[in-house]
């Protein structure tokens, strides 16, 4: 049989539709029992993608989650099974707690069962839960690996699922249809994109893990007055934006902010609110739930507030996910709340521990604020707000080059392998972020260090702080060479 897979998007392309923010991907959550083959099968749909080289040095990649391709639809998928070591539990509390977290978050669920043997209680369990739940399901009975296998496979239809997809996740065998699958039962993109709340709010998603502070700062900024700019009743999610307005004094040119001075409003998007407010409902300590919840506001903030505990420090899912948002392109600030219980020498400590545990970040912001005593909170607007800026910035292609030609007259590229590198023309091809096209002679042949080196001068003259820088070197092309 001969399979026709979409080829995905190379890293030269223009970042496409679904990758912007404002339009969400759809998410794809894999939930089965251990060793039914769900990584196996989270592999093989991430295929090329999970090993795409990204712009940014050091970020933190999780194999939990990834992007896929199919059908020309980009999604991430999530294995929810892989985030909590509890849930590798073959008891069936935990496969019907990351079958909870799926239902409750993700858009699209595929419930990966053995079909090399009878259904187990677990199974059952799982079924049972997904069968009442409101979201699209897709049963795939695994390890058919051959027309025989899969004919044994049939002992799964005695768990009463109307449709199944055999497939072998190990040889890819089914894997044309199960895609097909997938894709269809995404939602829309049109149901996906963002409701205008005008081109100047920002869009911000506020991260971390439980008990970071996140819902006391929500209500801090909705203060009294609160708006729900998107309550989608006719979609499974309930998702609950929130245009808040945050009231502050105004800052004066030299940065000072008089308690006297006038009083200004800045406007600001929280994405998912009911995501924030929502202490889960599964259980209070599964992380899988504020994971699956970050990414999805994620996919749909222009700027990521990651809220940590100043005395808790950063711990390695936060840097995960930051990494995440990084990789997606949004601008980044680090919150780093509840300084009141702190003292000064252990808030530097605090501050510089972050910063350690974030260093594949060290263009974004850290604030330091206290929720309770309200103390920061507008310095933290203020600084999303900046950021949101430098995110959308454009930089004109006549002051790059001019800058771009000095940089290049006191540090040439360096000969790699005995080819002359030379670097022609920079241009800014892209904002929302920043993303940079340099003509060269030898794309492949721009050393590493000096791409970072490039970047930390582009930086250097033009800010861009908060924000992914992304920049691409292409081939120059020669008169008479098709574009
Ligand atoms: P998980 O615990 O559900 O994530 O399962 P894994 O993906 O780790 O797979 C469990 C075992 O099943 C591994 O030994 C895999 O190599 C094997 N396996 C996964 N998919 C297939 C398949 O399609 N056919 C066969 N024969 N074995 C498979
Ligand atoms: P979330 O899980 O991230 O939404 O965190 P919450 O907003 O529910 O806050 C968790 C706990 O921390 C609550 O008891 C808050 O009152 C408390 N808290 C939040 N911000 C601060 C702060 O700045 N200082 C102190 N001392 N406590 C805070």
């Amino acid at each position: 049989m001969t399979r026709h897979r979409a080829q995905r998007p190379h890293n030269d392309d223009p970042i496409p539709a679904s990758a912007r923010a404002g339009v969400s991907r759809g998410l794809v959550a894999i939930v089965g029992r251990p060793n039914v083959g769900k990584s196996t099968l989270f592999n093989r749909l991430a295929g090329a993608k999970i090993a795409i080289v990204h712009d940014e040095p050091g970020v933190t990649r999780d194999r939990n989650y990834a992007d896929a391709f199919a059908r020309g639809v980009e999604y991430t998928i999530v294995d929810t099974g892989g985030f909590d070591p509890e849930s590798d539990d073959p008891m069936r509390k935990g496969i019907k707690r990351h079958v909870q977290v799926a239902i409750e978050e993700a858009d699209v669920i595929v419930c990966v069962l053995d079909g090399s043997m009878e259904p187990t209680a677990a199974d059952r369990e799982a079924v049972k839960l997904l069968r009442k739940s409101q979201k699209p399901v897709i049963y795939a009975a695994n390890k058919a690996d051959s027309q025989a296998a899969e004919l044994e496979a049939a002992a799964v239809y005695r768990l009463g699922i109307p449709k199944i997809f055999p497939v072998s996740a190990l040889h890819g065998r089914g894997f044309a249809d199960l895609e097909e699958a997938i894709v269809e039962a995404l939602p829309a993109y049109e149901d996906r994109e963002l409701p205008g709340v005008g081109d100047d709010v920002p869009r911000i998603a506020l991260i971390g893990r439980p008990n970071a502070g996140k819902s006391s700062l929500l209500n801090r900024m909705l203060g009294t007055e609160r708006s729900l700019v998107d309550d989608r009743p006719g979609t499974t999610r309930d998702t609950v934006d929130a245009l808040v307005k945050v009231k502050r004094k105004a800052v004066s040119p030299t940065g000072e902010r008089s308690n006297d001075g006038e009083e200004t409003e800045q406007a600001l998007v929280v994405l998912d609110t009911a995501g924030i407010r929502r202490k889960s409902r599964v259980s209070e300590t599964v992380e899988s739930v504020s994971v699956l919840r970050a990414i999805r506001a994620i996919e749909r903030a222009e700027v990521v507030v990651l809220m940590c505990d100043a005395g808790e420090g950063v711990a390695e899912q936060d840097a995960k996910i930051l990494g995440l948002a990084v990789e997606r392109g949004r601008g980044v600030v680090i919150a780093l709340n509840k300084t009141d219980l702190l003292d000064k020498k252990a808030l530097a400590k605090a501050e510089e521990s972050a910063r350690e545990k974030l260093s594949f970040t060290p263009w974004a912001p850290v604030e330091r604020l206290s929720v309770k005593t309200g103390r920061g909170v507008n310095n933290l607007v203020d600084r999303i707000v900046h950021v949101r800026k430098e995110w959308t910035k454009r930089i004109g292609t006549g002051e790059l080059n001019r800058f771009f030609a000095e940089v290049l007259e006191t540090h040439p590229p360096p000969t790699m392998g005995g080819r002359a590198v030379r670097l022609y023309y920079i241009t800014q091809a892209e904002s929302r972020p920043p993303t940079f096209v340099v003509q060269t002679n030898e794309p492949e042949n721009v050393h590493f260090s000096y791409q970072r080196f490039i970047q930390n001068q582009i930086r250097k003259r033009f800010g861009f702080e908060g924000t992914p820088i992304r920049i691409r070197y292409r081939r120059k092309r020669r008169r008479g060479e098709e574009a």
